[in-house]
């Protein structure tokens, strides 16, 4: 009986193997301002459990971090620009701004060899129309987040777990901070727990392009906006 059916396929072998669509909701969790020492506690539970992440980085510890950047990328999940110094973009020069943005995507495309996700976050999610008139002339989009976990604020893993499981939902951006303990100790049972509820962790290139195609340079995505 298996032959039989491992034979039957052969009567329909012109047609290419199907890639099986994957129709789990999917999730982004995002993680901000490292790498750092945590980095890597978040990605062996991305590793053990099966997901995608996407983290926002400062340009200035890239360098420092290489192998958890490459890491990052080998696992399947995103490395994205979140500006060299962290300042507030809107405080700053027009030149300012383009260094900030330019400097940390080139170090981010010279470790991980791939070009850069065609958008940043702006720190503390603060931008306006100059910010964005600066990054649609760069060629990037700007992504906040629709869940802030206000994990820096707390500081404690289960307010974090509380929040994401209390109202994560079909296409929510998860802003988090890898900077911090509390948040990877809420990631062991965030991660396991979202993927048995049956979501996808993706990244925020896969979950954006998925809703919109591709992204408008200066346009921004995530229901957080600068007040
Ligand atoms: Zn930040």
């Amino acid at each position: 009986m298996l032959a039989i059916l491992l034979m039957a396929p052969t009567t329909a072998c012109s047609a290419a193997p199907r890639h099986v669509q994957d129709t789990r909701p999917m999730i982004a969790l995002t993680f901000d301002d490292g790498p750092a020492q945590h980095t890597d506690r978040i990605l062996d539970l991305l590793e053990r459990y099966g997901g995608q992440a996407t983290f926002f980085v400062v340009g200035r510890s890239v360098e420092e971090w290489q192998e958890t950047i490459r890491r990052t990328i080998n696992l399947g999940s995103e490395v994205a620009n979140h500006t060299w110094l962290h300042p507030d973009l809107t405080d700053i020069s027009d030149q300012r701004i383009r260094a900030e943005l330019q400097t940390t995507s080139a170090i981010i495309e010279q470790i991980t060899g791939l070009p850069r996700p065609p958008f940043f976050r702006p720190p503390f999610g603060l931008t306006d129309e100059r910010v964005a008139g600066i990054a649609a002339e760069l060629g990037y989009a700007i992504v906040t987040w629709t869940l802030d976990t206000r994990d820096w604020e707390v500081r404690n893993a289960d307010s974090v777990y509380n929040i994401i499981m209390n109202e994560a939902e079909e296409g929510s951006v998860i802003l988090m901070h890898d900077t911090h303990g509390t948040t990877a100790d809420a990631m062991e049972r965030v991660i396991p727990e979202l993927i048995a509820r049956g979501y996808r962790l993706v990244t925020v290139s896969e979950l954006l392009y998925s809703l919109y195609g591709e992204l408008k340079p200066g346009r921004i995505y995530g229901t957080y906006a600068f007040p």
